[in-house]
């Protein structure tokens, strides 16, 4: 499943393990919904965010952003927006320690029927093509049934969280859906090791 030579941290010798990759939306689960957030100091980091991310960091997952922004396609910002808006994010991540190994966006409208706009699986099957992982080393977190859809169709397991900003005072869904991440890929690498 993994064609190309991948890299893996250097923190312990993993040359045996398989990796672990978190697939995770962006509006409506790690920041709040803005709505076609068109400004980089509209980016407010949803309940549960940092501390999700961090222990998704700290079991060795790779954290890999995949959103949908038909606002470019809407007119309602630019690539070079959008961009600024990333930057932030990165920088924001940062100042946590968090950073994000890529970061994957559709930035067409729901009538051009591209490969990635999820629920399409464009941007899961893209992912594990260039950073080498295969659907079982893999979880999807979303808030929104576009979320579910795409997981599903690329084989991975998809984690729904409340959408942030949309129920008032949500609890820290973001931090529940990584534990459980946690917990799904150990089982997982367990059932693995004692198949042999
Ligand atoms: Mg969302
Ligand atoms: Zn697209």
């Amino acid at each position: 499943m993994n064609e190309s030579g991948e890299l893996r941290d250097g923190l312990m010798d993993q040359s045996a393990a398989p990796r672990r990759v978190a697939l995770i939306d962006r509006d409506g689960t790690i920041i709040v919904d803005k709505v076609y957030l068109r400004d980089p100091d509209g980016i407010e980091f949803a309940p549960g965010a940092i501390e999700g991310l961090r222990l998704l960091r700290d079991a060795g997952f790779a954290l890999v952003l995949i959103t949908n922004q038909s606002g470019i396609a809407r007119g309602y910002f630019d690539a070079a927006r959008l961009e600024q808006i990333h930057d932030r994010l990165r920088s924001m991540l940062a100042a946590e320690g968090l950073r994000l190994e890529a970061i994957y966006v559709c930035p067409h409208g729901p009538d051009e029927k591209c490969a990635c706009r999820k629920p399409a699986p464009g941007m899961v099957t893209s992912a594990m093509r260039d950073l080498g992982f295969g659907p079982d080393e893999a979880v999807l977190i979303g808030d929104s049934d576009a979320d579910m859809g795409a997981a599903a169709a690329a084989g991975v397991v998809g984690l729904r969280v409340t959408s942030a900003g949309k129920s008032a005072g949500a609890p820290a869904d973001f931090l529940e859906a990584a534990r459980r991440a946690r917990v799904l890929l150990a089982e997982r690498e367990g059932g693995q090791a004692g198949r042999n």
